[in-house]
C-alpha cells in the first residue's frame, strides 16, 4: 500500500433531474434491460405508479411486476423481492420512492447483478445515487450498512414529484446534506493523519463546498417555494445539492462528529426529530468542537432556525440531564464515526459543546 492510500469514488453512471422528466424513464430504462421489475414504497409509489407504468408501456419495456410493500429496508425483504425478481428473469431493477424503498432495490439488483435505476419521490435522502443500503430490523433497528459494488446506473430525480412531497422532507435533506461540508473535511483530514488506505478525493471536497454555499444561498427560498406549489431555479439547484452533491461529496465514507452527534441523540426515547433534522443540530456540535470562529457558527445556526432546524435541545424533544450523558457517550462509542475526527473527542467535550450550542441557540432566539 502506498504511503499516500487509495482515492476512491463510487458514482452513479447518469444522473437526470428536471420538471417532468419521469416521462424519460422507459428511454432510460431501455438502454439496461428489457425486463424491469419496480421496488417502491406503497404510499410513495401511489403517486407515481400511472406514470412509471406508462413511461415503461410507451418505450416497449412494460413493468414485469413491481413490489410495493417496502416498509423497512430488511434482509427479509431484500431476499424475498430477489427471490421473486430472480424467478421472473428480471435484467433491471427500478427503485421507487424514499430511502428505504431505493436501498431496497439497490441491495435486490446487487443479488441478481443487474443494474438499479433510482426514481426518489422525496428528497429527505441522498441515498438514490450511494453504492450501499442501510439495513434496519422490521422495528427499525439499526444492523449494518450493506456496501454495494456499484452504485446505480441511473438516478432519475423529477423535480415536479420530489417538490409536491412534504416540504419537511426537503429541509431534512438539506440538514443531512449540510454535514457533508462539514463531516467530510474532517474525514479527510484524520484519514490522512492516520495514513489510512481510504483517502478523500479532492473532487469530493470541492463538490461539498459547493454543495454548502448551494444551500445556503438557496435553502430558505427553495423551502418557500416548495411550501407555495412552485419549481423554481432554487428549488432545482437545492434539490441537485441534496440528491447529486451530497451523495458525491459523502461517497467512499466521510460521516464524523455530526452523524456520532445524530447517533447518540437517538438512543434517547424522546427524541422527535428526524435524521436529517438531528444530524443538521450535530453539525452545530461539531462545529464548537473544531473550535470554528463564532461569526460561521452563528451563520449556519441563523440558517437552520430559518428553516425550522433545531437549534436547542428542547427543539429535539424531551431530554435530561442523564440520558445526554448517556447519548454523548454512544457519540464517542469507538466504532462510531466520532472516530473520524482528526482530534480525539470524549463524552464531555460533546456535552460542552451541547452546552455550548445551547447557549448560542438561546442568544440567538
Ligand atoms: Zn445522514
Amino acid at each position: 500500500m502506498p504511503e499516500s492510500g487509495v482515492r476512491r469514488v463510487i458514482l452513479p453512471a447518469r444522473y437526470v433531474q428536471g420538471s417532468g422528466v419521469l416521462s424519460q424513464l422507459g428511454s432510460h430504462v431501455r438502454q439496461y434491460g428489457t425486463r424491469p421489475f419496480v421496488v417502491a414504497g406503497r404510499t410513495s409509489f401511489s403517486k407515481v405508479k400511472a406514470r412509471v407504468q406508462a413511461s415503461l408501456l410507451a418505450a416497449g419495456v412494460p413493468v414485469v411486476a413491481y413490489d410495493d410493500s417496502v416498509g423497512e429496508c430488511t434482509m427479509a425483504k431484500i431476499n424475498e423481492i430477489a427471490a421473486r425478481a430472480d424467478e421472473l428473469d428480471v435484467d433491471v431493477v427500478v427503485g421507487c420512492g424514499g430511502g428505504k424503498a431505493v436501498d431496497t432495490a439497490k441491495a435486490v439488483a446487487e443479488k441478481l447483478h443487474v443494474p438499479a435505476i433510482t426514481v426518489p419521490t422525496q428528497c429527505a435522502t441522498n441515498a438514490d445515487g450511494m453504492a450501499d443500503a442501510v439495513i434496519f430490523t422490521e422495528d427499525h433497528r439499526f444492523v449494518q450498512d450493506l456496501y454495494l459494488s456499484r452504485a446505480p446506473v441511473l438516478v432519475l430525480v423529477d423535480t415536479d414529484v420530489v417538490a409536491r412531497a412534504p416540504p419537511q422532507y426537503l429541509v431534512q435533506g438539506m440538514g443531512d446534506a449540510l454535514a457533508s461540508a462539514f463531516e467530510k473535511p474532517a474525514y479527510a483530514a484524520s484519514q490522512r493523519m492516520k495514513k489510512a488506505a481510504d483517502q478523500a478525493t479532492e473532487a469530493a471536497l470541492e463538490v461539498n463546498l459547493r454543495c454548502f454555499s448551494v444551500l445556503m444561498a438557496h435553502g430558505l427560498q427553495a423551502k418557500k417555494d416548495v411550501e407555495a406549489g412552485k419549481v423554481t431555479d432554487s428549488v432545482e439547484a437545492v434539490v441537485e445539492a441534496i440528491k447529486l452533491m451530497s451523495g458525491f461529496g459523502f461517497g467512499g465514507g466521510g460521516c464524523a462528529a455530526a452523524h456520532a452527534v445524530h447517533n447518540g441523540l437517538t438512543i434517547i426515547p424522546g427524541i422527535a426529530r428526524k435524521h436529517g433534522e438531528i444530524v443538521a443540530y450535530g453539525v452545530l456540535v461539531q462545529m464548537v468542537l473544531e473550535k470554528r470562529q463564532m461569526g460561521e457558527i452563528e451563520r449556519v445556526m441563523r440558517w437552520c432556525k430559518s428553516l425550522g432546524l433545531p437549534t436547542r435541545l428542547r427543539d429535539l424533544g424531551e431530554i435530561d440531564r442523564g440520558q445526554l450523558l448517556a447519548a454523548a457517550e454512544k457519540a464517542c462509542d469507538p466504532t462510531d464515526s466520532m472516530s473520524s475526527m482528526p482530534f480525539a473527542v470524549t463524552p464531555r467535550m460533546v456535552l460542552e459543546a451541547i452546552e455550548e450550542v445551547e447557549r448560542l441557540g438561546t442568544a440567538l432566539s
